[in-house]
């Protein structure tokens, strides 16, 4: 398939892999942080880390949108769905995320809740036009890739004059997390999780172009190169990280040229602001409260907006115990040290949000067989 198959040649990787290590100073530790969970995927599918030299170590970082959900916005979708009647639609991984009491989505609708998995907001448009008695809510989540189409389904429905649809807005942004994680104690003060550079996310970044990366190259001296998802892509913007941090530089690279500009997609961008606007804070799992990291409806069109419409308020809910997906998403931790890895949580039986989605760090190390250091814990 083109575009697709010459990124996934073995022999290229393998001769991509030793650019790298011909070109890593031994005398020295590299640390690169792949912001997105499809990277994190491609890492873990592709085997790409065999192919690095020892003293290079990718860390997971917090692009996964089911992973960084927290407890308390998928307990929302859930209070509409079981006390306030609604049609509840959302996309497939969302609904296996746990929530509080043992429920997730899918076990709400295993209790009779109307809960229906759709592909696009634009499917929760046509079942609202389909059932008028009914009130349909559409639980969206995730990056900039997925929030032109939220904005268009409002205004679609603003369009079509439907009064029966709202939507439960959930979507966050990328560059806040990311200057969010560098100013963490952990990396700020360079103890535990050292980072020399970012694997830049490929999807969020046709929307939103290379610029908005600039500021925090700059400022924090991190270089940034932006990816494609495919193997090669990401053996290629190691490389030139590598490169970078070997000459002392900190700048914006587009690996993915394919794809990604400097400005991204004006159109979706200017779709979005008419429709959203960004949140004081928010809460991200693993991260907590991170300023200006997301975004709501705008007054304009606030008889489309769930939270509003259904009077519904936010309660923070502490995740499991023992699941370490907090850590994992802040680069602290490895899926291989948490406890309950691939014996209490597995793909079938998640007890963290990172076991959920393939894009999630402890569902990637999970199928892929990557966790030949797992500790043996009784279950
Ligand atoms: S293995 Fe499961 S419980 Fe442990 S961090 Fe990952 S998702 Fe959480």
């Amino acid at each position: 398939m083109k575009y697709v198959d010459e990124f996934r040649d073995g022999a290229l990787a393998r001769r991509i892999g030793d650019n790298i290590a011909t070109e890593v100073d031994p005398s020295r530790d590299y640390s690169f942080m792949e912001f997105c969970g499809g990277h994190t995927h491609a890492i873990a599918r592709y085997g790409v880390a065999d192919l690095l030299p020892p003293n290079l170590r990718m860390i997971h970082g917090p692009g996964c949108p089911v992973c960084v959900l927290p407890i308390g916005r998928v307990d929302m979708a859930l209070r509409l769905a079981l006390d306030r009647g609604v049609m509840l639609c959302t996309y497939g991984d969302v609904m296996r995320v746990p929530a509080s009491d043992g429920l997730s989505l899918i076990r709400a609708k295993a209790l009779g809740a109307d809960i229906r998995m759709v592909y696009s907001p634009l499917d929760a448009l046509k079942l609202a036009g389909a059932n008028p008695g009914r009130d349909v809510v559409f639980f969206a989540i995730g990056f900039e890739t997925t929030t032109p189409p939220t904005a268009l389904a409002i205004r679609q429905a603003e369009r079509d004059g439907l009064e029966n649809f709202s939507v439960l807005c959930s979507h966050v942004l990328t560059p806040a997390a990311i200057t969010h994680i560098l100013e963490s104690p952990e990396v700020h003060d360079f103890r535990t999780v050292p980072i020399d550079g970012f694997v830049g996310p490929a999807h969020v970044s046709i929307v939103i172009g290379s610029r908005p990366y600039e500021g925090f190259a700059a400022t924090y001296r991190k270089p940034v190169v932006i990816a494609g998802f495919e193997p090669l892509d990401v053996m290629q913007a190691i490389l030139m990280l590598v490169r970078q941090v070997n000459d002392g530089r900190a700048e914006v690279e587009n690996e993915f040229t394919r794809a990604v500009t400097r400005d991204g997609n004006a159109r979706a961008q200017a779709m979005t602001a008419d429709v959203l606007e960004v949140r004081e804070t928010f809460e991200w799992r693993g991260l907590g409260q991170v300023p200006a990291s997301a975004l709501m409806i705008r007054e304009r069109y606030a008889a489309f907006d769930a939270e509003k419409r259904f009077e519904l308020n936010y309660r923070a809910v502490a995740d499991h115990k023992q699941c370490e997906c907090g850590a994992i998403l802040r680069g602290v931790k490895r899926p291989t040290e948490c406890k309950l890895f691939g014996n209490v949580c597995t793909p079938d039986t998640p007890m963290g949000s990172c076991m959920v989605s393939s894009e999630g760090a402890c569902a990637a190390h999970y199928s892929y067989g990557r966790f030949r250091d797992i500790p043996v814990v009784a279950a």
